[in-house]
């Protein structure tokens, strides 16, 4: 059997690229986005009573990661990028389908917008159906993933003057909360875990409109260098 679907909305997000995006929602509650909602969704009907509600679920296509051959095993950078384990043991974005799932909190609700933060989102991403947190039911107390047992360990993260002056100066112009998102993101050591960095060697992502740049002075330490507007493609 097959079955279509299609968006019931897109994404604009702060995030530009993938590489930085925390692995999961909820780890950077300063990355934020905007679901923008498309006909016939965009009246304002189809959102209605949400505002009584702090948290959805958001179902969505990893759209930058669709292949044509089903992977049935995966190597999740959680556990090193070494270690092989089945797809459907993992929350990997190559998958049967490309079906994501995040929790995101819905901080303001318009007829065709939603915005929303904590999100782990390419912008871009097409989303297939949003539904509301039910924490009696969604909140599994006694719940184990022995793989995953805690958030990742996070790093130090620290500026350079001239970066923080930069970054400061982009969250007032965008009016985004944009020095704790790089931090945010940063300390979740976006990095390769296999790769160990030489010490002049730089990193670096796009968040909103900006280019970051940092490296890895000592193991465990980030410094960011450089927080600079990107050019007009
Ligand atoms: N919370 C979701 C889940 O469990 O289904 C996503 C988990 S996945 C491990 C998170 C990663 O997906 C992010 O770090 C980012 O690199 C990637 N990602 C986010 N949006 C994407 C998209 N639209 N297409 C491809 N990859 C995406």
């Amino acid at each position: 059997m097959t079955h279509s679907v299609s968006p019931i909305g897109f994404v604009r997000s702060c995030f530009k690229e993938k590489f930085a995006i925390p692995r999961q929602p909820q780890l950077a509650p300063a990355a934020r986005g905007v679901l923008e909602l498309v006909a016939p969704f965009d009246q304002g009907d189809a959102v209605q009573g949400l505002e009584q509600v702090s948290h959805v679920w958001l179902l969505f296509l990893f759209h930058q990661a669709l292949e044509d051959k089903p992977r049935l095993k995966v190597r999740p950078p959680r556990l090193g990028g070494n270690t092989s384990m089945g797809v459907f043991a993992t929350r990997a974005t190559h998958r049967p389908n490309g079906i994501g799932q995040s929790v995101v909190r819905l901080d303001k609700v318009e007829a065709a917008r939603l915005h929303l933060s904590g999100i782990d989102l390419l912008d871009g991403t097409p989303i297939l159906d949003i539904k509301p947190y039910v924490p009696y039911a969604d909140s599994v107390l006694d719940a184990r993933n022995d793989m995953a047992s805690g958030a990742p360990v996070l790093i130090e993260v620290q500026w350079s003057d001239s970066a923080l002056v930069q970054a400061h100066e982009h969250a007032t112009r965008l009016a985004e909360p944009l020095v704790a998102l790089i931090e945010q993101c940063l300390a979740q050591d976006p990095r390769p875990a296999y790769q160990k960095p030489a010490p002049e060697r730089e990193y670096g992502a796009k968040f909103w409109d900006v280019d970051v740049r940092w490296h890895y002075p000592k193991p465990g330490l980030i410094c960011v260098l450089q927080v600079i507007m990107l050019m007009p493609a």
